[in-house]
């Protein structure tokens, strides 16, 4: 084999080698040209690349002292765009870029080099022209047909580089979009290994469990995503099969309450997608995790929804049937009393069946955002006292006081919206404290209006259920409140109207010793 020839199979041979130690782009397209070089005996060598602005420019010099290389630009003015296939396919078949010769006396002499002589050859990836490789001389003859023959080597060598380091970007580049699609997703993600240890745990998942994904990474993910049951029993998250199974078995979902560390309670559905490798072995697991809270307590308050109304309209109902069915038998003969008493007993339950209809109505409006107000100004110990007088005739056990200063402004509201407030307040305080005691309605004037308050001797509200009561039927499950008679609408109500006002409620409660309840409404 002839000497130059052993030479290039030895610089290949360093180049390849130097590809597979992961050198990075530079320093490899520095070590192909700095062999082209040498093995052409030329001087001078460069190598340019397309960006992605489809422009060219250099990447690498040989023999060229630093800030000349712009002058070398001519040599590659005209070549082919990156996406210019026509253009490419003509430069490669008669790959002479034209008049090169004399463009280098330009360059040569706008650089102030003596270069005499270039041979130049393209960078083609999967026909595209990503780029070329020069090299000059500034002594000795022209570069012949083998010297040219002998560049083609590095050039396809310097390609192949460029082709690794665009694949090796692209991983990359796409392993950071994953990442970061992943962590930003509103769902709870996180992705286990074989053994079910956790390898990646994304925000949500972060703000779902309070883990934070440090402490997260390499548990066993049942350590850190804890399911249980309504009856508070322990749910195992979903396992793929360990082998590869149709998509429809591999599949698995549960639903849980998830056992947080702080935050309010949080119901997710949890889907594992496995992912297998080539010989079907389970070698990861996606879980997927969405937060279905909302969902439980819609379907949750449709249930009450529906029990609540046929149970309170059941009652009036069947006393308005039993009552007219009575009177209207044809072998008695009621007397006046027992008439007038029937009638009334009709005529209650025919307010009260008005009054829950109402309600039912007023909470939809509300949730429908269309409450309305008609405001005015409002004389609060007026309308109290229209409020309480209401109550007095229906209860001996029970005592009221108002308690208003004499000098209380007046707010500006709507007097009949205010009047189902309190009427709502009162009508609790006397139905949650069946011994009777004192009801006191009253207000104070403070800084931006005035703040009225409802307050009983009753049985209290325990203090879990003091934030939960002014939502929409719910009512207290335990003791005397299950068995009072309600929707757990009034309190709803009470909230949207106060609220609408530009106020808020609240109450304070000790439980067997009493409630108050307080809203706040702004002055005119
Ligand atoms: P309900 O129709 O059940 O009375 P509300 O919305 O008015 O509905 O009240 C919700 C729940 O709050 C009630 O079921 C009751 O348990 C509790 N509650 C309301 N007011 C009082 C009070 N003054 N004393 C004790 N518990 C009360």
């Amino acid at each position: 084999m002839q000497d130059y020839q052993l030479r290039q199979r030895d610089y290949l041979l360093e180049i390849s080698r130097a590809m597979t130690s992961r050198l990075d782009l530079e320093s490899l397209l520095e070590l192909t040209l700095k062999s082209a070089v040498e093995i052409l005996r030329g001087q001078v060598g460069l190598i340019v690349l397309r960006g992605r602005d489809d422009v060219l420019r250099v990447r690498a010099s040989y023999g060229l002292p630093a800030g000349l290389a712009r002058f070398f630009q001519p040599l590659w003015a005209d070549l082919p765009g990156m996406r210019d296939r026509s253009g490419l396919r003509d430069t490669l078949s008669r790959w002479r870029i034209p008049d090169l010769q004399m463009r280098l006396g330009m360059v040569a002499a706008a650089a102030g080099l003596a270069l005499s002589q270039v041979v130049a050859l393209p960078l083609v990836i999967e026909e595209k022209l990503i780029g070329a490789i020069y090299i000059f001389r500034t002594r000795g003859g022209a570069f012949s047909a083998a010297d040219q023959a002998l560049l083609a080597a590095f050039a396809d060598q310097a390609a192949i580089a460029v082709r690794n380091a665009e694949l090796y970007q692209q991983v990359s580049d796409e392993r950071r979009a994953l990442e970061a699609i992943i962590d930003n997703s509103a769902e709870g993600v996180m992705i286990l290994d074989a053994a079910g240890q956790i390898q990646v745990f994304n925000r949500a998942l972060a703000h779902m469990t309070g883990w934070d994904a440090q402490e997260a990474l390499g548990r066993p993910a049942a350590e850190v995503l804890v399911l249980r049951d309504r009856q508070d029993q322990p749910i195992p998250l979903p396992a793929p099969p360990p082998h590869r199974a149709s998509a429809a078995e591999a599949r698995a979902y549960v639903e849980g309450d998830v056992v947080r560390r702080g935050g309010p309670p949080l119901t997710v559905g949890v889907t594992a997608t496995p992912l297998y490798d080539e010989e079907g072995i389970l070698a990861r697991a996606i879980l997927n995790v969405v937060d279905i809270t909302r969902f439980r307590q819609a379907e949750e308050l449709k249930s009450t929804f529906v029990s609540v109304v046929s149970h309170e309209l059941k009652t009036p109902v069947a006393l308005i049937k039993g009552y007219a069915e009575t009177l209207r038998r044809e072998d008695a003969d009621w007397d006046r009393d027992t008439m007038r008493e029937s009638l009334d007993v009709i005529g209650e339950e025919a307010d009260h069946l008005t009054h829950l209809i109402d309600s039912l109505l007023e909470a939809s409006r509300i949730q429908a955002g269309g409450l309305k107000l008609e405001p005015t100004d409002v004389h609060l110990p007026r309308l109290a006292e229209k409020v309480v007088e209401g109550f007095r005739t229906q209860t001996d056990i029970h005592e009221f006081e108002l308690d208003f200063p004499p000098d209380i402004p007046p707010v500006w509201g709507d007097p009949d919206r205010l009047r189902e407030v309190l009427s709502n307040l009162v009508s609790n305080a006397v139905k949650y404290s069946p011994d009777g005691g004192t009801v006191w309605v009253g207000g104070r004037v403070d800084g931006s209006g005035v703040t009225v308050y409802v307050a009983d001797q009753g049985v209290g509200i325990p203090p879990e259920e003091q934030g939960r009561i002014f939502d929409r039927f719910h009512r207290v499950e335990t003791g005397l409140h299950r068995r009072t008679e309600g929707t757990g609408l009034g309190l709803y109500l009470v909230k949207a109207i106060v609220e609408a006002h530009g106020g808020r409620v609240w109450v304070e409660s000790a439980p067997g010793r009493g409630s108050i309840f307080m809203f706040t409404l702004p002055r005119r």
